[in-house]
C-alpha cells in the first residue's frame, strides 16, 4: 500500500509539470471540461503540434524526427519502451523496426491489436544516437510531454517494457526480472513491466518468452477489470 502522504506528493509534483507544460506551450488559461466532453485525440495532437522542433535537450541535434507516439488515444492501454531506434527515427512512428515487428505479434497473443487497442510511445521522444540509454537530463527534459499524454490517455493499464522504461516510471534501480510479475499502481493507472522485445530477440528461447506472456495476460486481464462496466449492484 503506498504511502497516502508519497501518492499526494507524486499527484502535486504531476500536476506541477502539468502546468508547466501548459505554460511552456503559451497556455494562460486551463479550460476545465467534464470528463465526457474530452477528446485525447485532438489533446494529442495539439500536444504533438507543439512539441515540434523541440530543442529542449542534446538529443534534438541528432534526431531526424521526434517519434511522438502513435495508436488509439482512447484505448485506456498504454505500452511504453525506451527510445525511438533508427527506424523509429527515419519513419517517425514508435516501434517499426525488429523489435517493433516482435511487439506486434505479443500484443496479438492477448488479441490486443496495436492501432485499434493500444497507444504506443517512448520514455523519449527522439533517438540517443547508437542506441544508447537516455541519460538523466534527456528523461527529465522529455516527462512533461510523456505525463501530458498520459494525462489525455488516462490509461487504465500501462505496459512498461524493458529495463530503461520500467525503473524510469517506478523510480526505482531493480532490474526487470526482479520487477516483472506483478502490478503497480502509477497515479491513475496500472503499471505492469515486463521484457522490451528487444531483449527478447537478443535472448530468444522459452524462458524469457514464457515470462512475457504472463505478464501481457496480467496486462490484458488488468485492462478488462478496470475498463469493463461494473453492473449496478443498487436496487
Ligand atoms: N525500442 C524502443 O524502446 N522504442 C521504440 O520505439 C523502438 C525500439
Amino acid at each position: 500500500m503506498q504511502d497516502p502522504r508519497e501518492a499526494l506528493g507524486q499527484a502535486l509534483a504531476a500536476a506541477a509539470d502539468t502546468l508547466r507544460h501548459h505554460r511552456d506551450l503559451g497556455l494562460t488559461e486551463i479550460a476545465c471540461q467534464m470528463t465526457s466532453s474530452r477528446d485525447p485525440g485532438a489533446e494529442l495532437a495539439a500536444q504533438e503540434r507543439a512539441l515540434q522542433g523541440c530543442p529542449r535537450c542534446k538529443l534534438s541535434k541528432s534526431r531526424s524526427t521526434i517519434v511522438f507516439g502513435s495508436g488509439n488515444p482512447r484505448a485506456r492501454f498504454v505500452v511504453i519502451g525506451e527510445g525511438p531506434g533508427e527506424e523509429e527515427d527515419r519513419q517517425g512512428k514508435p516501434f517499426v523496426g525488429r523489435a517493433g515487428q516482435l511487439l506486434t505479434k505479443m500484443l496479438a497473443s492477448v488479441k490486443f491489436d496495436r492501432e485499434r487497442d493500444c497507444y504506443i510511445c517512448n520514455v523519449v521522444k527522439c533517438r540517443p544516437e547508437r542506441n544508447r540509454n537516455p541519460e538523466p537530463d534527456e528523461v527529465a527534459a522529455c516527462n512533461p510531454f510523456l505525463l501530458a499524454q498520459l494525462d489525455a490517455i488516462q490509461p487504465a493499464v500501462i505496459l512498461a517494457m524493458g529495463n530503461f522504461a520500467a525503473q524510469t516510471m517506478l523510480g526505482t534501480k531493480d532490474g526487470i526480472t526482479k520487477l516483472r510479475g506483478r502490478v503497480y499502481s502509477y497515479r491513475d493507472s496500472v503499471l505492469v513491466p515486463t521484457f522490451h522485445p528487444a531483449f527478447l530477440l537478443r535472448n530468444p528461447g522459452d524462458q524469457y518468452k514464457r515470462m512475457a506472456w504472463d505478464d501481457l495476460k496480467l496486462a490484458r486481464r488488468e485492462w478488462e477489470r478496470l475498463t469493463t462496466p461494473q453492473p449496478d449492484l443498487l436496487p
